[in-house]
């Protein structure tokens, strides 16, 4: 059989992958610990009898972009619907990346800000953060001049850091790019404010968010982007037809009605990351302030390594980064139900007393 070679670039990077080991308590993906609310699959079953099984989706996925466009306060056409933000980005990158031009990301952060240019073809043209893991602005002021790039991606908050850029920041890269400011923000219901305030037909930022975390709804694989009507028409150029399938474009119009729900859903969590937070706050750990739903931390005196297998051992699921550039020894853990939390907590403490 003549099998053809991957293309040669490619071949060169690793996959993306977040191992999964059979647990009780699994707090590794960043995920919602709980189902959609109460109500959710009857309502969702209920439309789908509409659904023509015959008939290609509504391309434009219409509906779904109007109720999107009004729980934020815009207009249905400066919405970007996908297959999940990933997909998002990926659209943006094969719009604005490609040959010859390059993505600026600022590390630590989300992987795929760099993996997915690297499949489209775009070079990646990374600056480093402090030690604090904080923006330099000196720094993002040299790779933006140096390279200028068409896309920078800024992630608010960070994936794993959990940090949230200030309005200031974000404007003072805005005025800094030669390009898109693509605001990722997957996690950005937990934050106290969100860039979505900045974007406008005339603003080169733009804001991705996710259906997959806050909506309890990372099994449909939905995501989208608000920006300026001019990107929202390039990007559907772009995308494949059809992309968005009938039934997710129901799924993500009636998860919207859900939306008290979600606002205390939300509450919870942010309440309990503030008891997770003061809880690590007493181990010999150092702790990272967090505006999303999952914590950074890092053992003071046991290796990364070691702590997440022990974790593992007492059937805890956490993310471990501890071999990641940059975060040595760091792990994070996505909040989970008060009892999954108190379940990583003991097992956590139980490992640091007894190394
Ligand atoms: N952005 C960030 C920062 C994320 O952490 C994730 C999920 N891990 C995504 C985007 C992708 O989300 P989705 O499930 O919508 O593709």
């Amino acid at each position: 059989m003549k099998r053809p070679r991957v293309r040669d670039d490619l071949a060169l990077h690793p996959g993306y992958h977040s191992p999964q080991v059979e647990v009780d308590v699994r707090l590794n993906t960043n995920e919602a610990p709980e189902p959609p609310p109460e109500g959710f699959r009857e309502a969702l079953a209920a439309e789908l009898a509409g659904v023509e099984w015959h008939r290609y989706p509504d391309r434009a996925a219409t509906e779904l972009r109007e109720a999107i466009a009004a729980h934020h306060g815009v207009q249905a056409s400066q919405v970007f619907v996908a297959n999940g933000s990933n997909e998002v980005l990926q659209t943006l990158c094969l719009t604005y990346g490609g040959p010859g031009r390059s993505v600026a990301t600022f590390e630590p952060t989300y992987a795929l800000h760099s993996h997915i240019p690297k499949i489209t073809n775009t070079a990646v043209v990374s600056g480093e953060r402090t030690e604090d893991f904080a923006l330099d602005m000196d720094e993002v002021r040299r790779v933006l001049t140096e390279h200028d790039p068409t896309i920078t991606f800024l992630c608010s908050p960070n994936n794993p850091t959990g940090m949230v850029e200030t309005e200031e920041t974000v404007r003072a890269v805005a005025d800094l790019a030669p390009g898109l400011v693509v605001v990722d923000e997957a996690y950005g219901q937990f934050a106290p404010w969100s860039a979505l305030e900045l974007v406008d037909e005339t603003s080169p930022i733009v804001v991705t968010r996710t259906y997959s975390k806050t909506w309890s709804m990372a099994a449909a694989r939905l995501g989208y982007l608000i920006g300026p009507t001019w990107l929202v028409e390039e990007l559907s150029e772009v995308v494949l037809p059809y992309h968005l399938d009938a039934v997710k474009q129901i799924a993500g119009r009636v998860a919207l009605d859900f939306e008290p729900q979600m606002r205390r859903r939300v509450s919870d969590l942010v309440e309990e990351r503030g008891r997770v937070t003061a809880a690590l706050s007493q181990l010999p750990v150092t702790v990272w302030p967090s505006g999303a739903n999952f914590i950074l931390f890092r053992p003071d005196a046991v290796d990364g390594d070691t702590v997440w297998q022990r974790l593992v051992e007492r059937s805890v699921l956490v993310r471990n980064c501890a071999s990641w550039p940059r975060l040595d020894g760091c792990l994070r853990i996505t909040l989970g139900t008060p009892g999954e939390d108190d379940r990583f907590l003991d097992a956590l403490t139980d490992i640091l007393e007894t190394s």
